[in-house]
């Protein structure tokens, strides 16, 4: 059975695939409420003291989503790591294997990421990871997740961000924000902050930073984003993080997850988004509501962390493609012809 079957297996309410004791039970919750008409917001998870155990570490299975003969070259302690564990603890967690997902990504540090899974991999042009990444999931029943950076992604591919909402291809976007073009420099990229202490003094530094840095929730909001969520990378968060990334993947449509974390041989990001004022998203936060989410999004005051927007009554690029096919089937030439008549 394709990745992609098992999830869509999920989606309509067949857990026995899932292999996470703790996403079932969350699953299993949802659908009663469901059924009872009772709204659950997907956030009232954070508001618990313990946080429900996604991945359990004594389970070594982990290492099969691992390519073992590519070495991860990331600095040492870098938040990338994290990432990664969380990704292949939420595809475990679904019941899904290595042959069931493809990634793509761009340049920079966070473009060596399509190497490092036991999958199939794409290592693209800057900026291009998530094009591939649309098309290759228009043709495949693997999940497909595009991986890239914020230089990457919201700098010089920027223009995909709010397209991939906008067409809705079922798709995993995961941008790894480390507030800077770190591999080649330093240099600032679209979601520097003006006070960011780092940076070449012809691209960033404290003489030409933004004035105003990008925020990626908002333009995936503009592209209307069935799925929206950031997390703040940090070790113990990463049962948290597996939870998000695991709704994310499980999502049907273009999802798109924001994933602060700070280089560690350049934290430029400790000044930046309110990171000192960091919050859960609120478990009364009603997810289908887009002015809601924006609210968030833009608050001036406070980082939040958590899923902004989980809204999925929309139709995917893949189903409209499908559609379309099956009503200019029967002839394709006298459809067309009829246009004129
Ligand atoms: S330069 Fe920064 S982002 Fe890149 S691998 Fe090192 S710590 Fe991670």
């Amino acid at each position: 059975m394709s990745g992609i079957k098992k999830l869509e297996n999920i989606l309509k309410g067949d857990f026995s695939g899932v292999k996470s004791t703790g996403l079932k039970q969350i699953l299993d919750e949802e659908s009663i409420a469901r059924v009872n008409d009772i709204p659950l917001s997907p956030n009232r998870l954070f508001a618990k003291k313990d946080f429900p155990v996604i991945w359990n570490f004594d389970d070594n299975s982990l290492e099969i989503f691992k390519n073992q003969h590519s070495e991860v070259i990331w600095c040492d302690n870098c938040g990338y790591y994290i990432i990664m564990d969380a990704i292949y603890m939420a595809l475990s967690a679904l019941g899904l294997e290595p042959d069931d997902v493809g990634f793509a990504s761009g340049i920079g540090c966070s473009g060596r990421a399509s190497g490092y899974p036991n999958s199939e991999g794409i290592h693209v042009a800057h900026g291009l990871a998530n094009p591939v990444a649309q098309g290759w999931a228009m043709v495949s029943d693997k999940l497909i997740i595009s991986i890239g950076g914020d230089g990457d992604k919201l700098s010089i591919g920027f223009q995909y961000e709010t397209s991939s909402g906008l067409r809705n291809v079922k798709y995993v976007d995961l941008i790894f924000d480390n507030n800077e073009f770190a591999l080649t420099g330093q240099q600032s990229s679209s979601t520097t902050e003006k006070l960011a202490k780092k940076g070449t003094l012809l691209m960033g530094g404290e003489i030409s930073n933004n004035e105003n840095y990008l925020n990626p929730i908002e333009s995936a909001l503009q592209g209307r984003a069935g799925f929206v969520a950031r997390s703040v990378v940090q070790p113990k968060a990463v049962q948290e993080l597996a939870y998000i990334l695991s709704r994310a993947f499980l999502f049907n449509g273009y999802s798109m997850v924001h994933l602060l974390s700070p280089c560690v041989i350049s934290p430029n990001i400790v000044k930046k988004h309110n990171w000192g004022n960091k919050k859960y998203i609120p478990p009364d936060h009603d997810v289908t509501s887009i002015e809601d989410a924006y609210s968030l999004a833009v608050d001036p005051e406070t980082l939040y962390k958590g899923i902004f927007r989980l809204y999925p009554g929309r139709e995917t690029y893949q189903q409209r493609h499908k559609r379309h096919a099956e009503e200019l089937k029967p002839n394709r030439t006298e459809n067309r012809l009829s246009l004129y008549e």
